[in-house]
């Protein structure tokens, strides 16, 4: 345990590596540009002045520190097992996204950036940075696939009310792969009023490690509170892994604890490529995006396609010091199905009052099926981080699954 006291002075290296994973795999030209960035964050971030103004914003604009609850209802119906749930989904916005996108565009304001860009698939990374674009009054380009742009109108909406541009996309699928290399043709084309803020700990360095910083709020906080409540930690620390940014930021407060830590992968409709976004599951290391770490590959070796009922999720990579924590033991990874992640999100609704995310969901479905595992005479407890709100997938998940009498007369079937 003593070997993760200095955990973070070393994760990752200087040149972003978290043993093999991680890095900085861009041009030259690109290169220049992550330079700059490097170099402010190293020095910016870590003066008080920036500290605490961050330290101001989450406590007066997004309602930090988010509560730690104990689901008794749910743990009582499951039996031998007691859940807490870290509360990101009471986060201003709804979901953890804002931890890091406040830190970014602070970090863009300190650096004198008049504008913020970013890419977004479903449109929850988009709303984020737009508010913490309204926020510090920065202009706001979001690129968004044609396809996304009608899938996902309410999100688009909410952008464009928060003052940010939103770029429509049209080449080839007119997805979020499209939208990533719109966003960085946009910012070659100016670096200089320009800054792109990544959506997960993914990307070259230093991103992986800035996002991972500004997510660490959450870990460190869950640590204090479930310490207050309950006297120990918890035996096992969980979070759904898209990008990995969620995860990570809880895991990162409990690295040096006994807690097991268990990041929970999209297994959607199966094992097949294509199928699912289990990429620590099932893929192979790869570079792909500026960084290199365990990626889904297609039969060219280049990203697959990928699939989950959670959009949040469906990434054909993960960040890489996730591919890290899984090579040295410290972190496991486990799968969760669209069926099950379904299941959780109306028992969590039905039994707590509270509607999850999809994303979020696999979590919870994950520490229901661990209670249910558990033949061990001591009830387990498990702390899952409920990344955000399920309010964006309720006319998705009501227009396909109706209001789940199914799967809760399944969930009282097993008791
Ligand atoms: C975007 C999103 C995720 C996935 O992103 P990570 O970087 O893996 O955390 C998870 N949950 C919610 C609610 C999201 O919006």
């Amino acid at each position: 345990m003593n070997s993760y006291e200095n955990y973070f002075k070393h994760e990752p290296d200087h040149n972003g590596n978290f043993g093999p994973y991680g890095g900085s795999y861009v041009s030259p030209e690109l290169n220049k540009i992550m330079e700059e960035i490097r170099d402010a964050y190293e020095t910016i971030s870590k003066s008080q002045k920036f500290v605490s103004e961050l330290r101001a914003i989450r406590k007066h604009f997004q309602g930090r520190p988010t509560p730690v609850y104990h689901a008794q209802r749910l743990s009582e119906r499951l039996g031998n097992c007691q859940i807490y749930l870290k509360r990101e989904d009471l986060n201003h916005t709804g979901a953890h996204k804002l931890n890091h996108c406040m830190g970014e565009a602070l970090l863009a304001k300190y650096m004198g950036k008049k504008k913020i860009i970013a890419e977004t698939g479903a449109g929850q990374h988009g709303v984020a940075l737009a508010t913490a674009a309204a926020y510090f009054n920065l202009e706001c380009d979001i690129y968004m696939g044609e396809v996304d742009i009608e899938k996902q109108a309410p999100n688009v909406s909410r952008m464009k009310l928060l003052g940010a541009r939103v770029v429509p996309v049209s080449a080839g699928l007119k997805t979020l792969k499209e939208a990533v290399d719109a966003c960085f043709a946009a910012y070659l084309e100016d670096p200089v009023n320009q800054i792109y803020c990544i959506g997960s700990v993914v990307g070259p360095h230093p991103f992986p490690q800035m996002v991972r910083d500004f997510q660490h709020v959450i870990g460190v906080e869950a640590r204090e509170q479930f310490f207050e409540m309950v006297g120990e930690d918890p035996d096992v620390v969980t979070a759904c892994v898209g990008g990995g940014s969620n995860a990570i930021g809880i895991f990162s407060g409990f690295l040096d604890s006994c807690s097991e830590l268990h990041g929970v992968e999209p297994l959607g409709r199966g094992e097949q490529i294509g199928d699912n976004a289990a990429s620590l599951t099932y893929g192979s290391e790869g570079i792909m995006h500026g960084f290199n770490s365990i990626m889904l590959k297609d039969k060219d070796g280049g990203p697959a396609p990928v699939y989950s009922v959670a959009s949040g999720l469906d990434y054909p990579s993960t960040g890489p010091e996730h591919a890290f924590l899984r090579d040295t033991g410290r972190a496991k990874y486990f799968t969760i199905d669209d069926e099950h992640a379904l299941e959780a999100f109306y028992v969590l609704s039905r039994l707590e009052g509270i509607i999850p995310a999809l994303e979020s969901s696999h979590a919870v479905a994950h520490a229901m099926r661990l209670a249910r595992e558990n033949t061990g005479k001591r009830p387990l407890s498990i702390l899952v981080n409920l990344s955000g709100r399920g309010d964006k997938d309720m006319d998705y998940i009501i227009s396909h699954f109706g209001f789940g009498e199914k799967y809760l007369e399944k969930f009282n079937s097993l008791g």
